[in-house]
């Protein structure tokens, strides 16, 4: 077997890459066309890139609030030194009630019960918590209708253990060129801005209003209001304007790549892992990469993939994926007459390799759920 460069001994030859320099420059964009503060949604282990460091990026680069869905992601930025305001997103259960309030995120509420249980709690700790009323306009999850929000609204207001700190809805369909989600994003916006314009007239400050995600900050000046909230957007991935084109220059954050660990030769007529899905049509010569479906790499892209090797020094060559992709390696066709050799570096998306939303599109699902799918074995390396 030839041999390459050595690996590198700081990971495993499988790794995330996070480009933090590029989600600073998706924030300045997100900025710089908005003109108002920026929430960047950092659940889910911040889309799979890493909480922590991303949090801390994001604020570095202007962020003035972060969002997480559950409060133990809030505990994660709280224990990593983070003061900013964090929204809640998700409805926690009763018993994670104390801990919420405890560590000051700022919930999205839009139910008498909820707001009962956490005026109880912050009383309780000697607190007034602040909350953001959430507002059902269509989405069809949480909040309360468009016609209880000066209702609710004034219930926190009068609280002696609540504030308002915000006024928010999210809109179902925004990232959709589609003339009838256009205008069923114009009716969620209307329906808003007439609740928001009706708490103002009772008297209420309705603290920060927002509404407007990834589609929104996209497709529609009049969804920014005093905050916006996009978060694919900052990992680096726009939705189609009307043309397919992204409809904003941000830079994809995730590199996914790995390496040649074992490359053997197949006679014509051999067959490659599980199944025995793929049979060699000539001698070829294949590469097996640590990398399986357990690290996120989705097994319906078996023999449906193509990854970028990265020989030293050489220009990268795109091969096929061949045979099943297993729970922890997967093998790639090199050819007969490839110059790979063992320890080459593999680009499977981002980077040199087309990103996360071309394997998602391939997938038939989102970029969100490439992001999201690598899983926690594979090591994040953050480059600044
Ligand atoms: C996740 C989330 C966002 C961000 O959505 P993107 O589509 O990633 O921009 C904004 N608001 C709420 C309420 C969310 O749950």
């Amino acid at each position: 077997m030839r041999r390459g460069p050595a690996p590198d001994p700081a990971s495993r030859a499988t790794r995330a890459l996070i480009h933090l320099d590029h989600l600073k420059e998706n924030i300045a964009l997100v900025k710089e066309k908005t003109g108002v503060r920026v929430c960047a949604p950092v659940k889910a282990n911040a889309y799979g890139h890493g909480a922590l460091a991303v949090a801390k990026t994001a604020l570095a680069a202007g962020a003035a609030y972060l969002a997480v869905a559950t409060v133990e992601e809030g505990e994660e930025l709280r224990g990593g030194g983070i003061t900013a305001p964090i929204i809640l997103l998700s409805i926690p259960l009763p018993e994670e009630i104390d801990r919420l309030i405890a560590l000051d995120l700022e919930p999205l509420a839009g139910d008498e019960e909820y707001l009962a249980a956490l005026e109880g709690a912050a009383a309780k700790a000697g607190k007034r918590a602040a909350v953001h009323l959430k507002i059902d306009t269509g989405m069809g999850r949480i909040g309360c209708r468009p016609g209880g929000a000066v209702s609710l609204a004034a219930r926190i207001a009068k609280s002696p253990s609540l504030t308002l700190a915000g006024t928010a809805t999210h809109l179902a369909a925004s990232d959709s060129p589609a003339v009838e989600d256009r205008a069923f994003t114009g009716r969620q916006l209307e329906l808003f801005s007439a609740a928001v314009e009706a708490v103002k007239a009772a008297g209420i400050d309705p603290g920060l209003v927002h509404a407007a995600n990834t589609g929104a900050v996209a497709f529609y000046r009049e969804a920014w209001f005093d905050m916006v909230r996009p978060g694919i957007l900052l990992y680096g991935y726009a939705p189609a304007d009307g043309e397919g084109k992204p409809a904003m220059a941000v830079k994809p954050l995730m590199e996914l790549s790995s390496a040649l660990v074992f490359i053997k030769e197949l006679k014509k007529g051999e067959t490659v892992s599980y199944g025995r899905t793929w049979t060699a049509a000539e001698d070829t010569l294949i590469g097996t990469l640590p990398l399986g479906y357990a690290d996120g790499l989705s097994r319906r892209l078996s023999n449906n993939w193509t990854a970028l090797i990265e020989p030293a020094g050489d220009a990268p060559v795109p091969r096929p994926l061949v045979g099943r992709i297993c729970m922890d390696q997967c093998m790639v066709d090199l050819g007969r007459d490839s110059r790979a050799r063992r320890w080459d570096r593999v680009a499977i998306f981002g980077g040199p390799a087309p990103h996360a939303g071309v394997m998602a599109a391939r997938l038939n699902t989102i970029p969100y759920e490439v992001t999201c799918g690598i899983s926690g074995r594979v090591p994040r390396i953050y480059m600044e």
